[in-house]
Order: C-alpha cells, then structure tokens, then sequence
C-alpha cells in the first residue's frame, strides 16, 4: 500500500450553543480534512481546525503546510513503514502541529486498514469503551447552571467548566455549579489562562475553604508561565493540569521535573499527531503521572483516533475530554466511533473505520 496522493476537504457543523471560554467564542465547527490516497484505493482520513489562539494554525497554513512541505515527502512512501512516515511528517517543519497531526491521523488509519485491525489494537488493545466529560461554556451564572443541570440529566458524570473572566465571578459561578450537581457530577475546571499565579491560588483556596471539590483545575495561567503553574501547583490541593503550557514530549519532560503541575492535557493537534501523543502518555507513565486526553473544536475524525489512543493506554490516560462531536448539531462522520452521549464506543472496523464523511466541501 503506497500513498499516492493527499486531498482535501472542509467540515463544517454548526454548535448546539455557542462554544465560549476566556479566549474565544465559537459558533461553527470549521475544520479541514485531509484524504491520503493510496495505490490499493484505500482512503485514510485526518483532520484539523484551525485554532489560531493556541497552536497558531489556521485553515491556510495547514493547507501550505501538507501541500509544499509534508505531501511532497510522503508520495510513493509505503504505509506499512509508519515509524519512517511519522519522522518525516515530523521533520518536515518546525511547529505546524495541527497540520502534522491532520496527516498523521490519516496515516494510523491507512496503517489499521493495512493490517485489517482497529487502531487501538494495533497500539496495544483495550477495552474499547470510553466516557468523556462535556464542556460547559463560560456565562451568566444562572445560565451555567442550568447548561450543567441539563448535562448531568443527559448522563454525564464529569463536567468542564469554563472559567477564567472575572476572578470573583468565576468564584461564585463554581459555587452555584457546585451546590446544584456535586453530589451527581465531577467538576473540572478550565481557566483557559484567564488568571494571574495569585488570583488563582485565591480563587482555589477560597473555593477549597468553602468545601467546594473539585477534581481539577486546568491551565490556570499563561501558557509560557510554567514558574507560575509552579506556583499554583504548590499552593493548592486542587490538582493542577497543564494544557496550553505543553504540547510536545520535551515540553512535557521539562513540565514534570520542575512539578509544575500534577496532570498533562494530550490533545494531537498540539502534540502533532499520534506518534508524539503516545510518547507523551509513555513518558507520564513513567513518571507516574496522569494524563488528560482533549481535543479542541474538532468533528467526530480527528476525535476518533484520539478516543483509540485514550483506550490503547488506558492505564495513564485516565481522564477523557472528547466532547467535541457532541457539542455539534449532527455527527457528519458514518463510521468512526460511536458517540452516545457521555459514552464512546469502538468498533471492529480497520483503521479508524471511517466509512464517509457527508456535506465534505472538496478544496481543489
Ligand atoms: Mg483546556
């Protein structure tokens, strides 16, 4: 099975309500997907969205970036040598991850189907079986309750809430959230970098002082503030997550032996795909570290290779934040894993098991 062409496509799927944290507001899921040809008529599908706020990427630089920088190197590559496809996707530029992980997920999937297995099996197997949180957008305090009111009635056991806009706000948003749900739901918090070190060692133990639990709060401060993740990290019984602060498997080393926080956030559009995600999860286990595995506002693609590398290492990535499919009005993936709410199944289908993706506008 040789590669012998990379097309693409744009996804677009409008959200149930609008997609809001500390740095943005969504409305539409508005993704590229990438198709690697191959000469056996194997199809095997990625995709990315443009995130400019987070990795940098946006829909053109992801096109330029497979079109002139990782296509050329791939074309007549056999899919059955995946490590050497993975270095050159790779070492074909520096950053440009959410470009590098659109293609690499299409090349796990052209792999499983080559060897006729689901992905997760070949990454070591599983039970195929995952529950993900859901994402409730920062607001009005009576609004936010009530999204997550509704999403705990929907069978959802873990919540991420969105905070980081106005530190006493956010304190009595969480109050509000916790006094309705905590006794049916899990709340994580996100802070999207929304805080100074200090607000957020006030905001925590304030929160902590008042009885709210909380299993996590994520990514508190800047991204590049990793002394003040430390800081955070230090001064709170919370656990800390980084997410923005770490995309890559150096990051992650340098994150855990200066303990600047206690859990690392996986999402493969900041990792560069699958090989890189697994070296992460790899590294964390061995420092005893938990992982979350994230997606940012991707379709039911990119979120199914993420959901085979969450079950293929289980054992460390032990927290699931895969609501992006959920969030949007219709599923346009047949195929793929299968999204039923909070629960999120595999199935025997080769590769990703994507069969078709409907409403695809080709981008010639
Ligand atoms: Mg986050």
């Amino acid at each position: 099975m040789k590669i012998t062409e990379i097309r693409f496509g744009k996804l677009r799927v409008p959200l149930k309500t609008p997609f809001k944290t500390a740095l943005r507001t969504v409305e539409e899921v508005e993704d590229i997907v990438v198709m690697v040809h191959t000469d056996t008529g194997h199809v095997g599908y990625g995709e990315a969205p443009a995130t400019a706020v987070i990795t940098g990427d946006t829909h053109g630089s992801i096109l330029d970036a497979i079109r002139h920088y990782i296509a050329p190197r791939l074309i007549g590559q056999e899919v059955a040598n995946l490590n050497r496809l993975t270095r050159l996707i790779q070492g074909a530029m520096e950053r440009n991850t959410s470009a590098k992980a659109a293609v690499e997920i299409a090349v796990y999937d052209l792999w499983g189907q080559l060897y006729g297995a689901p992905l997760y099996r070949l990454l070591g197997g599983g039970d195929p079986v995952i529950t993900t949180d859901i994402t409730i957008s920062v607001d009005y305090i009576d609004k936010m309750v009530a999204d997550s009111v509704a999403a705990v009635e929907r069978g959802f056991e873990s919540l991420k809430i969105k905070v980081g806009k106005d530190i006493g706000v956010d304190i009595e948003r969480v109050k509000a959230i916790y006094a309705a749900v905590a006794d049916r739901a899990l709340l994580r918090l996100d802070a999207n970098q929304g805080w100074t070190a200090k607000q957020a060692v006030y905001a925590l133990q304030t929160l902590e002082d008042a009885g709210v639990r909380l299993e996590l709060v994520e990514q508190p401060v800047k991204a590049r503030d990793l002394e003040g993740m430390r800081y955070v990290t230090e001064r709170v019984h919370t656990p800390v997550m980084a997410d923005e602060s770490v995309f890559g498997p150096q990051e992650v080393i340098d994150l855990i032996r200066l303990r600047a926080a206690d859990i690392i956030n996986i999402k493969l559009m900041k990792t560069g795909g699958l090989s890189n995600a697994i070296r992460i999860a790899d590294i964390a286990a061995l420092y005893g570290v938990e992982c979350m595995i994230g997606c940012m506002l991707e379709a039911a693609v990119s979120v199914t290779a993420a959901v085979h590398l969450a079950v293929a290492r289980a054992d460390v990535i032990t927290k699931v934040d895969l609501d992006g499919p959920s969030l949007g009005r219709f599923n346009p993936v047949d195929g793929g894993v299968i999204f039923n709410e909070s629960e999120i199944t595999i199935t025997d289908a080769p590769g990703l098991g994507i069969r078709e993706i409907r409403g695809l506008d080709m981008i010639d």
